[in-house]
């Protein structure tokens, strides 16, 4: 699964920061965590196709989650979206989206299955498919407000394949009726035992989304033994009075969450304005829980960071700035000389008192002038190294004590 945070800015957008959303891709269909203005635009910023959305979950019903929806139905619309769209958040969601669209004299023509959820929710599977489901929690707010998580059912063990060619299975059948956990008799009257062949079933993985909310147990519910949390951090400690006056938690919060739920990764959101440096929020949060990530728009999280790695190839060299030693042996791309006297102007000659002129018939002496350079085949070039690319990576430094540089 990739997490693609469209917006991390809380109520007010900044300059550079969106309105809350969150897109969660995996396996080629999209999941929208709130819809800020600009969602549909953050999407199309973030690569990631509208077409592609399969459903909505709304944390609650206030302005800066909520009024991206509007515009994205109305894209999808003149798209001719034909596939079905769930929507999912608290009651009065059908009702707000009915009345935009009913006095804008629009109607939706694609399918909208609504899921809206009371106030005295309990815990609810909201959404279920063959490989995953989502669970929804109430959350502590001025006003009713639900936490997600998304979770991957377990996938089957993997087949160890040395093992069954040994056991003498040859067909694709017995494979996939040993891969399903049944047992298969061999023609020589043998049985081969699926539990021998295949390994422990493989846990899915699992996404948490948790904002607009005081810190309360709901979310460490939600959130225990999660891959990634994406809890809001809207204030810093200092101002832990007004985020609890205002139903919204501060970066410790967040980080209590994670740790008490023993999450593999807090990544945290949902900024208010008044923070242009957000890496405080990022230390108040690792004090308490070291494996905690500033999510930045558009840059995409991994649940698993081994197919990163995969995809995005590093094209910087990493060096260690306290190994002299090392940083000696490695040759560094080194700029070119310096020309002695600077570089020259360059001074177009007088024309000399002698000087001919070749008329167009005089075709086998070209004109000579200064700046003519011989002719070089393409395949000469191709030899030569290019001074904008160096044969070897430049070296970098991370650009701030947290930051994550050996992920992008
Ligand atoms: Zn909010």
């Amino acid at each position: 699964m990739i997490i693609i945070p469209l917006g991390v800015s809380s109520a007010t957008p900044t300059a550079v920061r969106h309105l809350p959303s969150v897109a969660l891709w995996r396996d080629g269909s999209v999941f929208l965590f709130d819809c800020g203005e600009n969602a549909q635009m953050r999407l199309l910023q973030a690569g990631v196709k509208r077409s592609k959305v399969e459903a909505i979950f709304i944390s609650h019903l206030d302005g800066d989650h909520i009024f991206g929806l509007f515009g994205l139905l109305s894209t999808l619309q003149l798209q001719r979206r034909e596939k079905e769209l769930h929507i999912i958040g608290p009651k009065g969601l059908k009702k707000m989206i009915d009345s935009v669209f009913g006095v804008a004299e629009v109607e939706l023509e694609f399918p909208i299955k609504y899921k809206e959820l009371k106030s005295d929710l309990d815990h609810e599977v909201v959404m279920e498919g063959d490989e995953f489901y989502v669970e929804a929690r109430p959350l502590k707010h001025t006003k009713f407000c639900i936490g997600y998580r998304f979770q991957e059912k377990d996938k089957p063990g993997k087949v160890d394949a040395a093992k069954a060619a040994e056991a003498g299975i040859t067909d694709d059948t017995q494979f996939k009726a040993l891969k399903n956990g049944e047992d298969v008799t061999l023609a020589d009257g043998s049985t081969v035992h699926s539990a021998d062949i295949v390994g422990d079933p493989r846990p899915g993985e699992s996404f948490v989304y948790v904002t607009d909310t005081e810190f309360c147990e709901n979310a460490i519910r939600l959130a225990e033994n999660a891959t990634i949390l994406f809890h809001e951090a809207t204030f810093g400690e200092p101002l832990k009075e007004k985020a609890e006056d205002t139903g919204h938690s501060s970066a410790q919060d967040a980080a209590i969450v994670a740790k008490t739920a023993k999450v593999e990764r807090l990544v945290i959101g949902h900024f208010s304005a008044r923070y242009s440096n957000q890496f405080l929020l990022l230390k108040e949060a690792r004090g308490v829980f070291e494996k905690t990530w500033l999510a930045y728009e558009l840059r995409p999280i991994f649940t698993n960071p081994e197919q990163e790695k995969e995809i995005i190839s590093p094209r910087v060299e990493i060096i260690d700035l306290k190994d002299k030693r090392a940083q000696k042996s490695k040759k560094t791309f080194q700029p070119a000389p310096k020309r002695k006297g600077g570089f020259k102007k360059r001074r177009f000659k007088r024309k000399p008192a002698n000087a001919r002129y070749y008329k167009s018939d005089d075709s086998d002496k070209p004109p000579k002038t200064r700046y003519s350079k011989p002719y070089r085949r393409p395949d000469d070039n191709q030899s030569r190294p290019s001074p904008h690319r160096p044969s070897k990576p430049l070296p970098i430094t991370p650009r701030t004590p947290f930051d994550d540089f050996d992920r992008f």
